[in-house]
């Protein structure tokens, strides 16, 4: 039988692997081939009128479409229960490309401080420039949101969970709040994952994913996609075919590659996660930690409602602040240091050198970001390992 048709909507791990791919097989190849190929020629200068007209499927140029890249925005796109998707060099092209496609000047936009420090500068620097306004609610009120949304706007943009503080927002709440007052919601689900939740399933208008990050898994290649609807996803396919921000083939073959563990990467990695929260939650030289799964986060139970797991995503913030960050982070011997997170291996930095390193001292502290604070995105490896190595390089502060 085939396996696609065994699927039903909740079986994630099998749309991980199996998704997407069976059509751009060739050769009796099992799997999707790199297709390096910048052109695609047609000795029938009719059919390939046909391609370049979109009349007949097939590809004209590498930066409109790409056999390879297509397989990993058809697995993306059957990971979020979603119409069409279109993919993107990064996630910040993601983003700004899927903003510019429906804002104009005059548009407002409405949003939470909290988001990604790129998506926060597009906000603050270059939005503004366009004269379209942009206003940001305190992340996790919803009733400021619904405040703000009532005076009228085109676009409510969220993230949950946020970086690096792990907020969560009630997404069924504001989307239909949004819907009620004409506006479109896109939200950007990197954190939680196609795995943990679906947000176009309670109503969004469109998911953007950095896939640098879980999808992807590895940290070795760079992408974004935008799932939603096919009248806008192909109004954004136009914007990004013509604006040139293409996700390459090899990346692509990458993340498609990196995608068929999403799910078991992800429950290892919450599974993780949990167990590291709870161990520093209990630890004399932790100040506080913030991860949705603990009962005392202040949205524990929208997080509990929305999403089928917690994320592999926490952070805290040490009793000594910086002075301790400095001795803390070097003595731990299972993680990268590095600006990154969702890889197979824990990944750590400070908020102000990772997720808001584009913000100054003064912009993270109105984002309630402390400079000291540890971004912790837990990997696949053994939790006992991590926890140990988490106890030494705590006691390694003095
Ligand atoms: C990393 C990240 C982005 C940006 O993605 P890039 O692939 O680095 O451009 C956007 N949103 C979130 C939540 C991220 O973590």
């Amino acid at each position: 039988m085939n396996p696609h048709m065994m699927m039903n909507d909740k079986a994630l791990g099998t749309k991980a692997v199996w998704a997407g791919e069976r059509s751009f097989l060739a050769h009796g190849a099992t799997q999707v081939p790199v297709v390096h190929s910048v052109s695609f020629g047609y000795d029938d200068v009719d059919e390939w009128y046909e391609v370049a007209t979109g009349k007949k499927d097939g590809h004209i140029y590498g930066r409109n479409t790409n056999p390879t890249v297509q397989a990993f925005e058809e697995k993306v796109r059957e990971l979020e229960f979603a119409e069409a998707a279109t993919s993107f060099a990064t996630g910040m092209a993601a983003i700004s490309n899927s903003l510019l496609t429906v804002l104009k000047p005059g548009d407002r936009v409405v949003s939470i401080k909290d988001t990604y420090g790129g998506t926060n500068k597009i906000f603050s620097e270059f939005l503004p420039r366009l004269k379209i306004e942009v206003t940001l609610c305190e992340t996790g009120d919803h009733e400021a949101l619904e405040r703000e949304i009532t005076k009228g706007c085109t676009l409510v943009y969220l993230e949950t969970p946020t970086n690096p503080t792990v907020k969560i927002t009630d997404l069924e709440r504001i989307t239909s709040f949004a819907h009620e007052h004409n506006a479109l919601v896109f939200v950007d689900n990197t954190f939680a994952t196609p795995i943990n939740q679906n947000p176009l399933l309670t109503g969004a208008d469109l998911v953007v994913h950095s896939a640098t990050k879980f999808l992807g898994g590895h940290a070795d290649a760079l992408g974004g996609v935008a799932c939603g609807n096919k009248e806008l996803v192909s109004a954004i396919y136009h914007y990004r075919e013509i604006n040139g921000a293409t996700l390459d083939p090899m990346a692509a073959y990458l993340l498609l590659r990196g995608m068929k563990t999403l799910k078991l990467r992800v429950e290892k990695q919450q599974e993780n996660a949990m167990k590291v929260a709870r161990f520093l939650t209990e630890h004399d030289k932790v100040r506080a930690v913030y991860y949705p799964g603990l009962e005392t986060h202040p949205h524990h139970e929208v997080a509990k409602r929305q999403m089928r797991g917690f994320g592999g995503m926490l952070s805290f913030a040490l009793k000594g602040e910086m002075e301790a960050v400095r001795k803390f982070l070097p003595a731990l011997t299972y993680a990268n240091r590095a600006a990154n997170l969702g890889a197979v291996e824990t990944t750590v930095g400070p908020a102000r050198t990772t997720s808001h390193v584009e913000n100054t001292p003064e912009e993270r502290a109105a984002l309630g970001i402390p400079e000291g604070l540890v971004r912790y995105s837990a990997g696949i490896e053994d939790a006992v390992d991590l926890i140990e190595d988490l106890s030494q390089a705590l006691d390694s502060i003095t």
